[in-house]
């Protein structure tokens, strides 16, 4: 790894290591439950950051992370310090510390979504996954129910969060760290009949290393390393799930993994691997010429090996090998640092073309994750620009259009909470049902039984199906209750159609200052029946219309009713 260490980036970074010190001043005195100094939890965090190759500004909110939440040090004063960026950063993971999963399986993949509106940043993101990843990593000292509460979260919101973004062994890895948390009895159980296992495994990997070293060489390809990968035990198990918990058909339990320097090596390594063992039919994956969606590149072959066993073998890059660790961070192309020279360094190394990968990365991502259209273009989380979400007071996430109000949020709900909502509390404080909600918004909707919407709520909703609810409960309001005064015209015109009659029709009627409230058609055999709503109720100013559409030869018959 290129990683850089934190220590050497405090010694030479100034803007670093004054966040640093302002961090560890804030956080003097305080402890994890773990019984260690608080600090070394924020040093953990920016440690994470600082390897997976982020800029100065994410390494700067990874330190200054929990001071706003856990020290009450004012945002104002970050923004004195580092400036709009860092401020922006540490918002928006305190932002996602509020975010909470309670275990609403059809809610996760809204909650996602939902994070990554509210992240906004991809940089956001990735520093809370380098806060979760220590947390989990220290997770034994909470007590057992937040324990179980995080665990989870991680499993199905974090891990599948890193994954997409490419980053697979911190996926892997919060994933594993969750495991026993949620499946304590089948952890035991891997534990108690795998283990062996892979030692065994391991023995067989260091054995078949050399032989195939020394066939690479043969073959004049330069070999950068050849380790071992064994298996997660949470990937292990959903995979012997499907396998009758028979660890004899798990193959890559332990993974031998060849790192060359070119692409070109890594097929002439498949060829001479190929050679020396015949692979297993249908086990040869090659995800360089066909990346993964979340971009991961490797080659994949099955072979029956030495002893005749069978052992999994991956074939890659140096490059693809450290985008497996890092995903997208391993794409990113910033400002350099004007403070450290060693930073600058490191930077301008993955700039220009990488870029472009980031973002088509970032695009194949975004298939997989939503089917909206919209181009991205930045670094910038705008695919869910006009899209908010909300949270139910169970934990339910709402996806609602951008400037919702509290009437959309409660239609979404159910149809007779959206007819009887009388108000609405966000976050605890009442608001107006005009409200413009915000995506994180708590969003809780007071109701009355027997009350019924107001017309005035079309004037402000911006979802059609609360339109469309509130016009249906004010049409049965209306009819059940005063029959007696219409409100609108219905004309109904059998006509023969041609391009352009409607044009003439609806100008004969905005002409006599009347306006359309709707228009239908119906075609039959011969004619089309339009009907016109007009939202008049005189018959005389009707009647004047009838008059002028007859004098259309078109128009085959017309009448009206006062509805
Ligand atoms: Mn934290």
């Amino acid at each position: 790894m290129r990683a850089i260490k934190i220590e050497s980036l405090i010694k030479e970074n100034a803007l670093i290591k004054k966040a640093y010190d302002i961090s560890k001043q804030a956080h003097e005195g305080q402890k994890r439950r773990t019984g260690e100094p608080y600090f070394n939890h924020v040093m953990a965090t920016a440690e994470f950051i600082a390897g997976w190759g982020l800029d100065q500004d994410s390494i700067i909110a990874g330190l200054l992370h929990d001071i706003v939440e856990d020290t009450g040090y004012p945002l104002e004063k970050i923004k004195e310090e580092f400036g709009e960026e860092v401020v922006f950063l540490v918002d928006g993971v305190t932002k996602l510390g509020k975010v909470k999963y309670r275990g609403v399986e059809r809610q996760v993949e809204n909650l996602r979504k939902m994070i990554l509106a509210l992240s906004k940043d991809i940089r956001v993101i990735i520093i809370k996954l380098a806060d979760r990843l220590h947390n989990m990593k220290t997770l034994s000292a909470l007590p057992p129910q937040k324990q179980k509460r995080i665990a989870l979260e991680t499993m199905e919101i974090y891990s599948p969060l890193a994954y997409r973004l490419g980053m697979q062994n911190v996926s892997g890895e919060l994933e594993d760290l969750a495991f026993p948390y949620i499946y304590p009895r089948e952890y035991k159980w891997l534990i108690n009949n795998v283990k062996e296992k892979y030692r065994e495994r391991e023995r067989y990997a260091e054995k078949v290393k050399p032989v195939v070293l020394e066939a690479l060489q043969k073959a004049g390809i330069e070999t950068i390393k050849i380790g071992s990968r064994a298996k997660r035990y949470a990937s292990l198990y959903k995979k012997l799930l499907r396998y009758d918990m028979d660890t004899d058909k798990i193959y890559d339990l332990v993974a031998l993994r060849i790192i060359v320097k070119t692409v070109a090596d890594c097929y002439a390594a498949l060829g001479v691997i190929h050679q020396l063992w015949p692979p297993l039919p249908n086990r040869i994956k090659d995800y360089i010429a066909l990346p993964k969606p979340n971009g991961y590149r490797s080659i994949h072959t099955t072979v029956f090996c030495v002893d005749n066993k069978i052992i999994e073998i991956q074939i890659r890059t140096q490059e693809m090998n450290e985008e497996g660790e890092t995903g997208i961070a391993a794409h990113w192309a910033y400002e350099q640092s004007k403070d450290s020279k060693a930073y600058q360094d490191k930077r301008s190394v993955t700039a220009d073309k990488k870029e472009l990968q980031w973002v088509n990365q970032l695009r194949n991502w975004q298939k997989e994750f939503s089917n909206s259209e919209e181009f991205l273009e930045s670094l910038k989380i705008d695919f869910f620009k006009d899209r908010i979400f909300v949270i139910t007071p169970k934990g339910e996430v709402i996806d609602l259009p951008v400037d919702a109000t509290p009437v959309d949020f409660a239609y979404q709900i159910h149809t007779e909470v959206g007819n009887s909502c009388t108000g609405a509390r966000v976050n605890g404080k009442i608001v107006p049902l005009e409200h413009r909600l915000k995506s994180g918004n708590l969003v809780e909707i007071l109701t009355q039984k027997n009350k019924k919407p107001s017309e005035s709520w079309l004037e402000f909703v911006k979802t059609s199906s609360a339109r469309n609810h509130i016009r249906a409960a004010l049409k049965t309001k209306e009819t059940r209750l005063a029959k007696k005064e219409p409100k609108e015209t219905e004309l109904k015109i059998i006509v023969e159609d041609k391009m352009g009659l409607l044009k003439d029709i609806t100008a004969v009627i905005s002409r006599s200052h009347v306006n359309i409230a709707g228009i239908n058609t119906a075609p039959s055999a011969k004619f089309l029946t339009l009907k016109i709503r007009c939202d008049t109720a005189n018959k005389g100013k009707i009647e004047k219309i009838v008059l002028k559409l007859k004098k259309l030869k078109e128009v085959k018959k017309i009448s009206y009713q006062l509805i």
